[in-house]
């Protein structure tokens, strides 16, 4: 079950190489309106404590009651995630204390969670693919929010998100190196936005991470891991993989032992620090929720869900290749984000899509981050890019003038078509008139005729000088030809 050690993973130590092993347990806040045993709002930004119903506020007697809408959405990520769904879960009470946690436990699934073993296959842009097995999903509450910096003696707690639904989504330890973790998020995220069930929002808390990083020789047995808690960002969890990567490898080296423990990772120093020792899952006292019943699925329903699930991103990257003739590349940059690659489909469509892929990916996308703008804001609609596509194509206008029109449709908006026929862009394809401006810069650079006739690379640049005092609007193949014959080059 080894897979084979790529040496360009390990890290050098002072006394050899060493492998890192990591794993990853993701919380991902269910999207649904309301929370998973409640019917208080979801919303996020809203006054504090405003959206805590009686139930979330632990108050006694009150009784949970199960969100259809947030068991669907684990059900349809189960099923992106090519996983097991199991028909019958079961609710458990995970007891501690904290004073954002009123219940004095969390509902969650431990040994029957509603979804078991699947998969997610991860590109790397710059080698091959990889794939990472997922031991588990379950559904759960979150907890409370302390807040301790509003008061100089005193700390608040807000429960708006107490008892929100979440995805603890658990890989297993199958990633060898920090770029291989960014990547997992990174498809993992953009498979729970194409199903709708997470907005992977990580600046928002909708998406946190649990690393947990274990160093080892290579070929040996898993060493002893620790856990970096609640890490916010992809460059964060990189940069926390790196520094305890690095921390574990330089205690052992000096002969020290490991100890299983639970760390915080700090931005701003880029370090881990220890939080806690490790806690077991018996220190949690686990036991039924004696307030739920079993959660019991019927495959119907299972079935219903799996046939309206949107195309999936391997899906689409796959048919991208098929259909429009794309790299794989190309495609995994377009399908990795749904609103782009709907973009992306739809100035393709009917046209050429290797051209399509072209002047979205390099013009747009370039243009758009430069702008630090999203592609719902991009300014340049599709339809307004297919029309400049089609203009390249039916020879209107050269690629050249393109980037000119598509500047203009970017900062100043309208059809392509008029601005091009307004301005007097259209490219010349009268070869008469473009004889004429090939013979004034022969007759204007004797020359560098007589040069060019000796070294008839030189044609290139009456070529250049052609398609200025043409303003770029000669087609350049047409030129090119003409000055050839002019000079008698070949
Ligand atoms: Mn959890």
């Amino acid at each position: 079950m080894n897979a084979p050690v790529d040496p360009k993973k390990l890290i050098k130590g002072a006394t050899g190489d060493w492998e890192v092993v990591v794993g990853m347990e993701i919380h991902a806040q269910v999207t649904s309106q309301a929370k998973l045993f409640s019917g208080a709002s979801t919303g996020f930004g809203a006054a504090p404590n405003s959206h805590v119903s009686l139930v979330d506020a632990a108050m006694p007697g009150m009784l949970p009651v199960i969100n259809l809408e947030c068991v669907r959405q684990a059900v349809r990520t189960g099923l992106g995630l090519k996983a097991q769904i199991n028909l019958r879960s079961i609710f458990d009470r995970k007891n501690y204390f904290y004073p954002d946690l009123p219940q004095g436990y969390q509902i969650s699934q431990y040994k029957h969670p509603i979804v078991g073993e699947g998969e997610v296959v991860v590109d790397m842009l710059d080698g091959p693919s990889f794939t990472v097995g997922i031991e588990r999903l379950h559904l759960e509450q979150d907890a409370g929010k302390s807040i301790h910096d509003l008061h100089p003696t005193m700390s608040y707690v807000d429960l708006n998100r107490s008892g929100v639904a979440l995805m603890e989504i658990v890989s297993k330890p199958d990633m060898r190196s920090s770029e291989e973790a960014k990547a997992y998020v990174t498809k993992l995220r953009t498979i729970l936005r194409y199903l709708g069930t997470c907005d992977g929002d990580m600046e928002k808390g909708s998406l946190r991470a649990d690393v947990n990083v274990s160093v080892r020789r290579p070929g040996e047995p898993l060493g002893t891991r620790c856990e970096i808690k609640n890490v916010n960002s992809i460059r964060f969890i990189g940069q926390a993989i790196e520094y305890e990567a690095r921390r574990q490898i330089g205690i052992l080296e000096d002969g020290g032992r490991i100890d299983q423990e639970t760390r915080l990772f700090d931005p701003g120093k880029g370090e881990t620090r220890s939080m806690r020792s490790k806690e077991e899952a018996h220190d949690y006292r686990y036991f039924p929720d004696p307030d739920l019943l079993p959660l019991e699925l019927e495959q119907g329903f299972v079935d219903d869900l799996a046939t309206r699930l949107p195309e999936l991103p391997d899906e689409k990257k796959a048919r991208f290749v098929a259909d429009y003739g794309l790299s794989p590349y190309d495609a995994g940059v377009l399908v990795a984000d749904r609103e782009q690659a709907d973009y992306f489909e739809a100035v393709a469509k009917g046209r050429d899509g290797k051209a399509a892929a072209n002047w979205v990916i390099n013009e747009l996308f370039g243009r758009l981050n430069k702008e630090g703008l999203d592609i719902a804001a991009s300014p340049v609609s599709a339809e307004q890019l297919g029309e400049i596509v089609d203009l390249i194509a039916d020879g209107t206008i050269s690629g050249k003038i393109a980037k000119d029109v598509f500047e203009i449709a970017w900062s100043e908006g309208g059809s392509p078509r008029r601005i091009v026929e307004e301005r007097g862009m259209k490219q010349v394809t009268d070869t008469g008139a473009i004889e004429a401006a090939v013979d004034a810069v022969i007759a204007a650079n004797p020359d560098k005729v007589e040069q060019a006739k000796a070294k008839p690379s030189l044609a290139g640049w009456f070529v250049g000088q052609v398609m200025k005092t043409t303003g770029g609007k000669a087609n350049p193949q047409a030129v090119n030809a003409l000055v050839k014959q002019k000079l008698g080059v070949e």
